[in-house]
């Protein structure tokens, strides 16, 4: 329930001017807010409110309120590349779990997607799975702002009651999750790497704790909807049906500028530009093995010769050698390529848990109980810097012999 602290409340009305659905007013007569029938508690006035008069308070959910809260949803991110709108692959990633998830609680996939122009992305929404998109466009949308998406999302969760609602963890997916979960004081597991449903449906999230040495098994029992990020390269993207097609819901979206107290004042293109490792089908990582900056050429090379991307261990990072959007493992990304070259790494848990997605691990190292070995489907003991030099001799000559 929202309570106003009338001896708070100054009557500035702007809980009035930020409220998507004008279910709270300032009464002239007493120059204080007043709560009118229909409120969603979607918390955007209590966030507003200057005075820090306005509160909810939450009880915990019963069985009956538990039941009224249906379907799965999938927060629909984009990106901007060379200027188009693009839905992100972890979207699509999460619309196959999604699915999965969805038919075994026997509901609906749905995907908010707010945004402006961004009605382009709904077939590909459809052809991956979602029975619904709900369509918020705003011009106060066309970039991601904390404020702006958090009001748009929250409203929609309020008002629909999903059972389970699902993001990515990607840069703007780490801040916007925990920020709805704060918003309507739900449970959130950051990072999850594995979903499912138990016995009394419930949303079995999985994640590395305790630096990656265990995987926890976590329940949001006494909030509803079940709230997860989810690493991107974790799932397999689904196979699109184009036939299939779905419903458009377009959600009448009411931001003010005044509800976003962010501006864009510069877009400074990241330095992971044009290098993205989560999309990348062959990777070829390097750890502290490769002994010494210079010889990150001879990986760059190898690389170049069979069409790869380069990757490395934090141990990299660390050393300032590769930047840390290169960086593989649970501080770094979660990578699923076909082939994924182990060059040097040890093989630390919190570097397996970024890579062993990988279709075909091959590792190299000179230190045959390297933990590498335990997940490489092809090892190999001995020197990096004799077996590299001699391994891109061969590709070249093979490629000559080709053409
Ligand atoms: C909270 C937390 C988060 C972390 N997150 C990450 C993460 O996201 N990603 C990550 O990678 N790590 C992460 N780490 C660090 C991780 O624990 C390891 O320290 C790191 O992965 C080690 O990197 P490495 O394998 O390159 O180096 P090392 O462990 O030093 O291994 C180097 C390997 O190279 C081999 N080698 C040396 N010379 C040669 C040679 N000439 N030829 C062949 N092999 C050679 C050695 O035998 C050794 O196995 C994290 C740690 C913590 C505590
Ligand atoms: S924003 Fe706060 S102080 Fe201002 S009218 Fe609303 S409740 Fe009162
Ligand atoms: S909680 Fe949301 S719906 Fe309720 S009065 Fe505040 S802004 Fe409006």
């Amino acid at each position: 329930m929202l309570e106003v602290d009338l001896d708070l409340c100054i009557g500035c009305k702007i809980c009035e001017r930020v409220c998507p659905f004008g279910t709270i007013v300032v009464v002239p007569e007493t120059k204080k807010a007043k709560v009118l029938d229909g409120c969603t508690l979607c918390g955007t006035c209590v966030n507003a409110c200057p005075e820090n008069a306005l509160s909810i308070e939450r009880k915990a959910i019963s069985e009956e309120e538990i039941a009224q809260f249906k379907n799965v949803f999938i927060w629909g991110e984009w990106e901007r590349k060379g200027g188009e709108i693009k839905i992100k692959n972890v979207v699509l990633e999460l619309l196959g779990k999604g699915k999965d998830v969805a038919n075994k609680l026997g509901e609906s996939l749905a995907v908010i997607l707010p945004g402006k122009d961004v009605k382009h992305l709904i077939p590909e929404l459809f052809h991956h799975g979602a029975d619904t998109v709900y369509l918020c466009e705003h011009e106060l949308l066309d970039h991601y702002s904390t404020d702006g998406f958090t009001n748009v999302i929250a409203s929609i969760i309020s008002t629909e009651k999903p059972s389970v609602v699902l993001y990515g963890a990607t840069p703007n997916g780490r801040d916007l999750a925990p920020r709805i979960a704060g918003r309507l004081a739900l449970g959130l597991t950051a990072d999850c790497t594995g979903l499912d449903i138990n016995s009394s449906r419930q949303l079995v999230q999985t994640r590395p704790a305790f630096g990656g040495n265990i995987m926890a098994s976590i329940l949001s029992p006494y909030t509803r909807p079940q709230m997860s990020t989810v690493r991107p390269g974790v799932f397999p993207k689904p196979k699109p049906d184009t036939s299939k097609t779905g419903k458009t819901q377009e959600v009448e979206v009411n931001l003010k500028p005044i509800s976003i107290r962010t501006k864009i004042i510069e877009e400074i293109p990241s330095e992971d530009e044009g290098i993205n490792i989560e999309e990348a089908n062959i990777l070829v990582s390097a750890g502290r093995g490769i002994g010494s900056k210079e010889n990150l050429e001879m990986i760059q090379e190898m690389a170049k010769v069979i069409n790869g991307t380069v990757s490395g261990s934090r141990a990299l990072v660390d050393l300032g050698w590769i930047p840390h959007p290169q960086q593989v493992g649970q501080s770094g990304k979660t990578v699923a390529p076909t082939l994924y070259f182990a060059l040097g790494i040890s093989g630390a848990i919190q570097h397996l848990v970024g890579m062993t997605s990988s279709d075909a691990v091959v590792a190299i190292n000179k230190d045959p109980n390297a933990t590498i070995f335990d997940v490489a489907d092809f090892g190999i003991v001995g020197d990096i810097m004799e077996i590299i030099p001699e391994f891109i001799r061969i590709v070249k000559e093979e490629k000559e012999k080709v053409l």
